[in-house]
């Protein structure tokens, strides 16, 4: 289909705007243009297969149905265009709106601020792609597996650690990695952790899993210090694992069978959603393991339960930025506010930091002018399998001698 021949359909209470949109359209050769002046006659349009069209552009302000409800009204129906968002809202506004439309999976072009320039109204709708059937994405939707299954897998080691390394931002040195398990599948191929954990947690297997995870990550560090180097391992610790007392005795116990020393053991905590509301115990095996040096971690730092009052209450000495503030944060005021005020916070009360999700070179520079500590994600290397891990350390230590990483910036 030829751009000029999308159905389009206008939504807006001014007609005023409804009347130069559709002018703005028609100079660019835009052929079928529909426009409604509220919520319910634009619905109608799409409930009909003639009308229904391929691009809609939202007022986001309108007196009755808002913006927000009307993409409501879209999700029920499985609207299946695209939408482009226009306001006279300002910018933050406009991005948690199209937040909002994601979240939803429907198509979203971009958002125009009002006055709407025709320029930008047409470099916009030229994003324009044909949706992508139904059938395509169920065919790719994430399985979910039950405890049966899963319990089988555990017991059957088909769980893998891949090891995603840490660096230090101002040196570039290697300073350690965080364990992140996946599930080799013997049919559906790697699976990743976002398809399992909560199943582990829920139906009692997170137990078993962390020992799993834990007891080759400790073992493969063995490996590596023995090696020569002397990597710091991070595991991933569901409050679950905390509920009763005999997580500390195996931590402790697989650290010493390993010889390894607490310090270079990190558990990274994150809250999960069965949390129960004693946290005594948990509290106490953290402070215990705090006490014996262990490293401890609060993961995801400013999303969900990780948060001031876990800072409060429990002795981390590591904090993880959540991807979500890091990565881009020096585009965008918003999340720059959050990392700023995250890092200062994690310095004021003498904890490491670690930003996650540095995905680029220009996230890298970011971190490097606001001096975080340590830096994980993508640009320094995905999560790797341990026999791959020395072969990136020469690699990486190959750009920053010759200057790719920290001098130039
Ligand atoms: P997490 O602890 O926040 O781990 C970081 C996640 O971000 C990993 O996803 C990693 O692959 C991904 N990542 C790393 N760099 C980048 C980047 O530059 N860009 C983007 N977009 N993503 C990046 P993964 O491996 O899928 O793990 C997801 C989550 O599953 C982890 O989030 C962790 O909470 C959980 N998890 C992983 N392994 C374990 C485990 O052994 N036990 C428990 N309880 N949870 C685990
Ligand atoms: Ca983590
Ligand atoms: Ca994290």
């Amino acid at each position: 289909m030829e751009v000029a021949d999308l159905k389009i359909l206008l939504v807006d209470d001014d007609t005023f705007i409804l009347k130069l949109l559709t002018k703005m359209l028609v100079n660019h050769g835009f052929k079928s243009i529909t426009a409604c002046n509220n919520g319910p006659d634009a619905l109608k349009q799409i409930d009909h297969p003639q009308t229904n069209p391929d691009l809609i552009l939202l007022d986001l302000n309108m007196p009755d149905m808002d913006g927000i409800e009307f993409v409501r009204h879209l999700v029920e129906r499985h609207y299946q265009g695209s939408l482009v968002l226009v306001s006279g809202e300002d910018e933050r506004m406009l991005k948690t709106a199209e937040k909002l439309v994601h979240a939803h999976q429907i198509s979203m072009l971009g958002y125009l601020h009002k006055p709407v320039s025709p320029d930008k109204l047409v470099d916009i709708i030229k994003k324009w792609t044909p949706p992508v059937r139904e059938h395509q994405t169920s065919l790719s939707a994430k399985k979910n597996y039950d405890a049966v299954v899963l319990k089988k897998a555990i017991t059957n080691r088909e769980l893998v650690n891949y090891y995603q390394p840490k660096v230090s931002v101002k040196t570039g040195a290697v300073i350690g990695a965080e364990t992140l398990v996946r599930w080799q599948h013997p049919t559906d191929g790697l699976v990743f952790p976002d398809q399992f954990i909560r199943t582990a947690e829920q139906e009692g297997l997170i137990n078993d899993l962390t020992s799993l995870v834990l007891s080759q990550a400790l073992a493969q560090t063995r490996v590596w210090h023995e090696s020569g180097y002397a990597l710091r391992i991070a595991i991933n610790v569901s409050m679950d694992n905390l509920a009763s007392l005999s997580f500390q005795d195996l931590v402790v116990n697989l650290a010493i069978d390993n010889g390894l020393s607490p310090q270079n053991i990190v558990l990274e905590v994150t809250e999960s959603q069965l949390m129960s509301t004693d946290t005594r115990v948990p509290l106490e095996i953290l402070t215990r393991l705090r006490l014996k040096r262990f490293h401890l971690s609060i993961d995801d730092f400013g999303t969900g339960h990780s948060s001031m009052a876990q800072l409060r209450d429990i002795p981390f000495d590591e904090l993880k930025i959540d991807q979500g503030f890091v990565h881009r944060a020096w585009a965008d005021e918003t999340l720059r506010a959050i990392y700023d005020a995250s890092l200062s916070m994690a310095k004021q009360l003498g904890m490491e930091v670690v930003a996650e999700g540095v995905a680029d070179e220009k996230d890298w520079v970011f971190l490097r002018q606001t001096g975080c500590d340590y830096a994980q994600g993508n640009f320094v290397s995905k999560p790797l399998l341990a026999n791959d891990f020395v072969q990136w350390m020469d690699e990486w230590y190959d750009r920053v001698r010759h200057g790719l990483i920290v001098n130039s910036i």
